[in-house]
């Protein structure tokens, strides 16, 4: 648990509402709805970690709002622990039936209440903790394969409905088969971390992803940023790297440890992430090798 954790109390009560929202207030966020539809219309806008459902409400029960929460993408992961005057053992079956986490029933007890939301918010972080784990890659702690490839799905819708460009890049570190060879492979790793942390400390905006794609090749996602903008991150991350100055002795290219960098920019169209968009970029990183290593390419189609 912690305190940047934000609960969702829905009630069509006023002072169930208030007492909530006063137990809960030194342990979270509260956020409140009074009616079914506002539940989901917060739910969507603010993500909350957790809900506490009321069932009997005038516009929509508890039961049709967990099934609209589940039916939606945006809001089918959020916990929701039903509160009901309902206190049958039918009635919290079917509570549970619903995937509801817990049932809670009327009149509760404030402190009771209290921890048991204590609790879920607990195991709530902690899984958390352990998906951002599965997320990162643990030679270079910067995001890895997967979590890239949930970004760009992401990214690439969010770009499609606002009309904004997406950038991608593709980096190969320069004859790092060479240098692992000729220096070991602790060393290459040290170097692949210190790249990795190198490029993270130069693409930094909210919605920015560094990620290592896979040996010594990383991507650099960049969301609302057009092909102007995107080459010259390209450029400055390439100079970044080379300014690190790590020796490289079997390097034809330099003295130092250096990178190529291909990328490409469009306005995405539509759901799907279309395959040209990598091809686009791994072929610009083909030709920033072709005319020698240690440069950033950029392509962009015309929008
Ligand atoms: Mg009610």
């Amino acid at each position: 648990m912690n305190a940047g954790q934000t609960v969702l109390v829905v009630d069509d009560e006023k002072q169930n509402r208030s007492l909530l929202a006063e137990l809960l207030n030194n342990d979270c966020r509260v956020i409140l709805a009074k009616s079914g539809t506002q539940a989901l219309e917060r739910a969507r806008e603010q993500r909350p970690d957790l809900i506490l459902l009321d069932v009997l409400m005038p516009d929509m029960s508890g039961y049709q709002v967990i099934q609209a929460l589940k039916g939606d993408d945006a809001t089918r992961q959020i916990p929701v622990i039903f509160i009901s005057a309902l206190d049958s053992p039918a009635d919290e079956e079917r509570g549970l039936d619903l995937d509801a986490v817990d049932y809670i029933t009327k009149p509760f007890h404030p402190s009771i209440v209290r921890k048991r939301v204590r609790n879920h918010l607990q195991s709530i972080h902690q899984r958390h903790l352990l998906e951002n784990l599965a997320m990162i890659d643990s030679l270079t702690e910067i995001a890895n394969r997967r979590r890239y490839d949930e970004a760009l799905e992401n990214e690439w819708r969010r770009c499609a409905r606002s009309g904004s460009p997406l950038s991608l890049a593709i980096i190969d570190v320069d004859h790092f088969k060479a240098y692992n060879d000729h220096l070991g492979h602790a060393e290459g790793d040290r170097t692949l971390h210190r790249i990795a942390q190198t490029l993270r400390g130069h693409v930094n905006r909210p919605g920015d992803l560094v990620a290592r794609y896979g040996g010594e090749e990383f991507v650099l996602l960049l969301p609302n940023t057009d092909a102007q903008a995107a080459a010259h991150v390209g450029n400055d991350v390439r100079a970044g790297i080379e300014a690190l100055q790590l020796p490289h002795p079997t390097s034809p290219v330099s003295r130092h440890v250096t990178i190529s960098l291909g990328g490409m920019t469009l306005t995405p169209n539509g759901g799907q992430v279309d395959p040209k968009f990598f091809q686009e970029a791994d072929a610009a990183l083909y030709a920033a090798k072709a005319e020698g290593r240690n440069r950033a390419f950029w392509r962009y189609a015309a929008s």
